[in-house]
């Protein structure tokens, strides 16, 4: 085990993983005096918010990735690094070869039912959801899809977008996977509801940058590889990948649904006029093409654009979406149990916790952990 002159270890934390969380804490870790050793099994930092430039466009090599918060203290903190532009996410649906605004507010009403007003479009949903009022306890998905919202959306922008997203008939999921559907009777196309919003200027690496400035980082190191080793660098280990993994699927393994990215550079300077366009179709494979200059005002002479396709989750592949029902929820507990039972353990981030968090989200818990941790 490697000792230090002090007889203490290189290091205070060793972090596995250099994404957002594991960026947050080392940053917050070494403001406090103490010292890090970041790992990273990919070639680069950043994890799921890393952007490749490609023909001088950051392209979202994980996915298309939009700030967003409520929280100011997280706003200001991000903002601290690199200044974010005013890009505010408004989304498109393709349908049978129709553009629809989302998320469902008066533009998409007046586009589907012809309905001019607020009130046109109340009556035409009250109709609409009429049809299905008797169904007290929905069985499935597409029961609780068509009690909440009635036929036309349903079957427009939920039943195929959502039965390519889970690989299954809507009949077959689940109906808390739907809990509401928010409706906006303004015409108004800004996709979420929190009051910050943005894209860095300058792409998501730059935040990355500033946050591990200064502290030491091995890339293409897999700590599996040799964690006794790893483990003998730190007095603390901050892990940031699988649970399930840390634990060499000892209760089992947690589900996960993949996805697939297909980037391509195309030679026109504009190939949809907007970042994301999804589309619903379930006979179309993809869920989506995004555009990625559209998320920095773009205005280089080329283009690229990324098809995104859901998929099974195969073992070597990348985990994308964790799948939370009760199998895998009593799992995971599992696993937290015993996680929280090593006192020189902490086990966080979307992988680590076994949750779908937001960049915001993870921000925030990565500071949580260090104010917890540094005080
Ligand atoms: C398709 C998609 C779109 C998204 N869009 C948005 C969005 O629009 N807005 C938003 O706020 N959030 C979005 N998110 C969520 C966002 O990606 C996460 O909140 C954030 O990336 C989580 O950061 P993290 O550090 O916890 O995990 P990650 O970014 O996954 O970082 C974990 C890191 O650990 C490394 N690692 C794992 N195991 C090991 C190991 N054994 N050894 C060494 N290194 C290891 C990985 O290589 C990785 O770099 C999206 C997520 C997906 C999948």
């Amino acid at each position: 085990m490697e000792k230090s002159k002090k007889g203490k270890k290189p290091y205070d934390y060793l972090v596995v993983g250099t994404g957002i969380f594991g960026a947050v804490f080392a940053y917050m870790a070494k403001q406090k005096g103490k010292t890090c050793l970041l790992i990273d099994k990919r070639p680069h930092t950043g994890g799921n918010i890393y952007c490749d430039s490609i023909n001088s466009i950051n392209v979202h090599k994980y996915g298309a990735h939009i700030f967003h918060t409520a929280n100011k203290e997280v706003w200001d903190f991000v903002n601290s690094f690199v200044e974010f532009n005013h890009y505010i996410n408004s989304p498109l649906a393709n349908y049978e070869g129709k553009l629809y605004n989302l998320p469902f507010n008066m533009n998409t009403f007046c586009k589907l039912w012809g309905v001019n007003t607020p009130a046109e479009a109340m009556i035409k949903l009250e109709e609409q959801r009429k049809n299905y009022a008797d169904i007290v306890e929905p069985a499935n998905l597409e029961e609780q899809a068509l009690k909440l919202c009635g036929e036309d959306i349903y079957n427009i922008f939920i039943k195929g977008y959502t039965e390519k997203q889970w690989g299954r008939s809507a009949l077959e999921l689940p109906a808390f996977i739907i809990k509401r559907i928010p409706f906006r009777f303004t015409f108004d196309n800004n996709y979420f509801n929190d009051p910050y919003q943005g894209i860095p200027k300058g792409g998501y690496n730059k935040l990355t940058d500033g946050l591990l400035e200064g502290i030491e980082v091995r890339l293409d190191t897999n700590y599996f590889y040799d964690r006794d080793y790893f483990d003998s660098l730190a007095e603390k280990v901050i892990f940031t990948g699988r649970i399930d993994e840390f634990f060499g699927f000892e209760y089992g393994e947690l589900e996960y649904r993949g996805l697939h990215f297909e980037h391509k550079c195309l030679e026109t300077d504009n190939y949809q006029g907007n970042a994301v366009v999804n589309y619903n179709e379930r006979k179309v494979p993809y869920t989506r093409i995004i555009e990625h200059k559209h998320f920095e005002f773009g205005t280089q002479p080329t283009t690229v654009i990324t098809h995104e396709y859901p998929g099974e989750f195969a073992k070597d592949n990348e985990p994308y979406y964790p799948i939370n029902d009760e199998r895998n929820t009593v799992i995971y507990k599992k696993y937290k149990e015993k996680a929280d039972q090593i006192p020189h353990l902490y086990i966080g981030g979307r992988l680590g916790q076994y949750a779908y968090f937001d960049m915001d989200d993870s921000v925030e818990a990565a500071m949580n952990l260090a104010k917890k941790e540094l005080k």
